[in-house]
């Protein structure tokens, strides 16, 4: 994918109206921390479009990333901070659902997990939710750099058999210190999302 043009076009809060872009939409979930911006800035090009590392407590909004003005990345927010308050986790899900739901231009969900570690309940039932909403998430194994080869494809196994993925379910694993996993997710996105 060639990128010539990457901004943030909207910002939704939580009681935004959800825009109607129009347009192939990718969205991408994650528990916080997983390096959901880092991938979506490596995926465009970019140093620091996606804000990263983003605190617990901050305003929550779906983020969509429009490209060469011919489709979107969606940025939906991260979840799993214990410490966000029961208000903030509440209209965190109302938000995210009411995107899945209504949605009419959305391509497919990546799901973002941390390669060293074995998914968490949190996780589980985000996969499930995408499910649930029809869309088979595509998952991607972050932080592919953090361990060693040798330890890469028993790491992949983990993360499939703790979400219960099927056979052929994708799984890409990312670097976005080395950038590995960045071409063969664009060409997954232009095959499937963007024909
Ligand atoms: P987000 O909260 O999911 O958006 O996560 P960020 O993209 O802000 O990343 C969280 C932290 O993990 C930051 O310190 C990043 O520099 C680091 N990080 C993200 N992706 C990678 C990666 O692929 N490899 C390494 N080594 N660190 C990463």
């Amino acid at each position: 994918m060639q990128i010539k043009s990457a901004a943030l076009d909207i910002v939704c809060g939580v009681t935004s109206k959800l825009p109607d872009t129009g347009q192939a939409e990718i969205a991408f979930a994650g528990k916080s921390n997983v390096g959901k911006s880092s991938l979506i800035n490596g995926l465009m090009n970019r140093k620091s479009l996606a804000r990263t590392s983003s605190q617990p407590g901050k305003t929550q909004t779906i983020n969509f990333y429009h490209i060469n003005e011919e489709f979107y990345l969606v940025d939906l927010p991260g979840y799993g901070y214990t410490t966000a308050s029961v208000n903030v986790r509440q209209s965190w899900g109302r938000m995210i659902e009411r995107y899945l739901k209504t949605a009419t231009n959305l391509k497919a969900v990546f799901l973002l997990l941390d390669i060293r570690h074995a998914p968490n309940a949190n996780d589980k039932q985000m996969y499930d939710w995408v499910l649930d909403n029809g869309y088979t998430p595509i998952v991607i194994a972050t932080k592919l750099d953090k361990i060693k080869r040798s330890q890469v494809q028993k790491q992949l196994k983990l993360l499939r058999d703790t979400l219960g993925m099927e056979k052929g379910a994708k799984l890409f694993p990312y670097s976005s210190v080395t950038k590995a996993g960045r071409e063969e997710i664009w060409e997954f996105i232009e095959k499937e999302c963007l024909n």
